[in-house]
């Protein structure tokens, strides 16, 4: 799999049944996710602080890539059985610029495999999740393969209910070939500190919003 080519950034992609980006979340889906949302079964790590500060700049836009999909299904732990990759648990909050937290809203994450490959066939290293009454988020996936011309990083899509989506990606701070991907953003890195079982890696969101 070598593709670095980046097609432009599509904001609303075609709908079609489950996920949609373009639209807020219906209340049942939310309540679903507020009923059997595999995250609480994770172990529950320290919740560090969030690093907001009243109008804090939003989190920067980057492009989607040419291998999002939609109708992603709705976990918070994409780890495959086989995998003998690093284990990484994402985690963090949805904030608004003045620090709010947002509630459900929505959290998709993809990424590529530990064979540098993402599925497009089907959905394995895709979900999605809604956040907590406190913003919160946390995914348990694996450490991606670096993959020919990028560096290593997770893509991910955010959306409060009835609002736009925030579409970026997000980075490892001490991987070395960050240093030759033009799309690598420091303000992407998020903080990794290491885990018993892997990596927990810390990022919150801050949403264009008030
Ligand atoms: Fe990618």
């Amino acid at each position: 799999m070598v593709s670095v080519i980046m097609p432009k950034e599509k904001t609303c992609p075609p709908i079609r049944h489950g996920v949609k980006f373009c639209a807020a979340p219906s209340p049942r889906a939310a309540l679903g996710s507020q009923s059997g949302n595999p995250a609480l079964t994770f172990a529950q790590s320290a919740a560090p602080t969030a690093q907001c500060h009243d109008a804090d700049e939003a989190t920067i836009r980057q492009t989607q890539g040419p291998y999002f999909k939609p109708s992603s299904p709705q976990r918070a732990d994409l780890v495959e059985p086989e995998t003998k990759a690093r284990l990484v648990e994402i985690n963090g909050q949805v904030l608004t610029r003045s620090c709010r937290p947002v509630e459900r809203a929505l959290v998709d994450l993809w990424h590529a495999d530990d064979r540098r490959e993402y599925d497009n066939a089907g959905f394995r290293y895709r979900g999605h999740l809604f956040t907590d009454g406190e913003g919160r988020y946390r995914f348990r996936t694996i450490q991606p393969a670096l993959y020919p011309g990028r560096t290593r990083h997770y893509h991910i899509k955010v959306q409060a209910p009835e609002r736009p989506v925030l579409t970026t990606q997000l980075y490892f701070p001490d991987e070395p070939a960050n240093r030759r991907d033009g799309l690598f953003r420091r303000d992407l890195a998020m903080r990794i500190t290491e885990a018993p079982d892997g990596l927990a890696a810390r990022f919150d969101f801050v949403l264009d919003m008030r």
